[in-house]
């Protein structure tokens, strides 16, 4: 008995699809990992690109507020 295998869309790797499986159906579970370039990009990134993401994260965080309340 086994669970079915799916091929992953980011790697073309294929593996066992869990029902515990985290993550997307059709993405392994290491493509399913959230990334973490995000922060590094914004490390990276020139003033320009840090402004842009705190504004960027500030919208997120008040989409998220509105939906609490
Ligand atoms: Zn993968």
């Amino acid at each position: 008995m086994g669970f079915p295998i799916k091929t992953c869309i980011i790697c073309s790797e294929e593996f066992e699809l869990r029902p515990d499986k985290p993550g997307f159906a059709n993405r392994c579970p290491s493509c399913s990992e959230p990334e973490e370039s995000e922060e590094t990009e914004g490390q990276v990134g020139d003033d320009v690109d840090s402004e842009l993401n705190a504004a960027r994260r500030r919208a997120i965080r008040e989409l998220l507020y509105r939906k609490e309340s």
